[in-house]
């Protein structure tokens, strides 16, 4: 009998003939996100069993594998070798009061007790043991697991503990997330790497406008985003002289328009260097000027990749809550300015038209000036936090 973490996964069960894919991806994910740890890892048909880890680490653990992409739910179990008798005399042990139920997985076909059956009759045991304790089907406070597995042991437990869900990273190609110290681009990353995704970031800073603290903001957004992620490469690229330039030759009411732009093009070279198939940004429809539909398609018409912007349809106070979950709020609350900020016009057009869009840039030599910016970066790889 042992002490072990007995992990589900969801939707993996969807994919046909590359599920084993998704199943290994998953399994090396695991393994990378506790490679701090001692522990072993079991994949047997429709779970994963975690095992061997020092019971002092046990809630360390539980709370990394929570962010492993791809799991759905975890329960500390008590691991046995599948018998009627094994399992009654576990139950035996177990002690709780007030509103109960025992549910029995039966996935081992050769158990030789019907599920409902053996529930009845593992909840008349816990019920001799527990005089404050009584069934209820319904609405039960602790319900007993009892997982009989195809592979001749059993899984007991009392606790379902939430995983993010999603699919294992990896799985859905590559994304380079425009990552700025606000609140919505670390929800846009997570909501991508959800999916599967691995994700790099880039960030425009435009320094000496913008400061150090600006900068190492973004550093900490990243660090605390690889807990989701896994190690994120993350760029910077200067976007002081881009900034400058619009400012001195264009109508100041499009630079927002046409900072957007440019992030744009200098994204999508990275992305075409660095093996990225999409751009992944935190934009929400409406939310600012920016981020009209009319704007939206100005910044998309200059690339040639598709731009995923996974909090199109989210209100604030829905990122807000993404933003609290994963822990990065309070991280971006802090005040730093972004480069967005720094040359701000005062009445910013809100629905561009393309043609004024591009009578504005053709006062500025866009290629030039995608190349110089293009020449400042570079790079560092934060890896998965301890
Ligand atoms: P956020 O909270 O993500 O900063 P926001 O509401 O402030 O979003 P904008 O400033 O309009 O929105 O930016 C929209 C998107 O453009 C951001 O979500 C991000 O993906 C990208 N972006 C903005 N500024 C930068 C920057 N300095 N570096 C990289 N990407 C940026
Ligand atoms: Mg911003």
């Amino acid at each position: 009998m042992e002490q072990v973490l007995l992990l589900r996964y969801s939707e993996i069960h969807l994919k046909g003939a590359n599920r084993g894919y998704f199943e290994r991806t998953l399994m090396h994910n695991i393994k990378y996100w506790l490679k701090d740890e001692q522990f072993m890892l079991q994949h047997i048909p429709g779970r994963y069993v975690v095992s061997g880890y020092p019971i002092e680490r046990e809630n360390e653990i539980i709370d990394k594998l929570t962010k492993v992409f791809g799991l759905h739910t975890l329960t500390p179990a008590v691991c046995l070798e599948t018998s009627p008798e094994a399992i009654i005399a576990e139950c035996e042990k177990i002690r709780l009061d007030g509103k109960f139920r025992v549910t029995v997985n039966r996935a081992s076909k050769i158990f030789p007790i019907h599920a409902i059956d053996f529930a009845g009759q593992l909840g008349g045991v816990i019920l001799k043991n527990n005089p404050d304790a009584e069934v209820d089907l319904t609405n039960p406070q602790t319900n007993v697991l009892v997982d009989i597995r195809e592979n001749g042991y059993t899984y007991i437990g009392t606790r379902v503990i939430l995983c993010h869900g999603g699919m294992p990273v990896s799985t859905a190609g590559k994304g380079l997330l425009l990552l700025s110290g606000g609140i919505d681009s670390p929800v846009a990353g997570y909501s991508m790497a959800k999916r599967g995704m691995t994700v790099s970031a880039l960030h425009f800073h435009s320094f000496p406008y913008t400061s150090e603290l600006a900068k190492q903001k973004v550093i900490d957004l990243a660090t605390k985003l690889t807990n989701f992620l896994g190690d994120v490469d993350l760029y910077f690229i200067s976007f002081t002289k881009v900034q400058e330039a619009i400012h001195r030759n264009c109508n100041n009411n499009y630079m927002i328009t046409i900072m957007r732009r440019i992030m744009m093009r200098l994204a999508e070279r990275l992305s075409k260097d660095i093996g990225a198939g999409a751009i992944i940004t935190g934009e929400s429809l409406g939310q600012v000027a920016s981020q009209t539909l009319e704007s939206i398609t100005s910044s998309s018409a200059v690339v040639d990749i598709p731009v995923f912007r996974p909090l199109i349809s989210f209100d604030k106070v829905d990122i807000i809550d993404v933003a609290r979950k994963i822990d990065t709020f309070d991280l971006s609350s802090l005040p730093y300015e972004d480069c967005c900020t720094v040359f701000l016009p005062k009445n910013p057009i809100i629905k561009p038209k393309l043609e004024n869009v591009a009578r504005e840039e053709a006062k500025l030599d866009i290629d030039a000036l995608v190349d110089e910016a293009y020449s400042t970066l570079t790079k560092m790889t934060i890896k998965l936090q301890k």
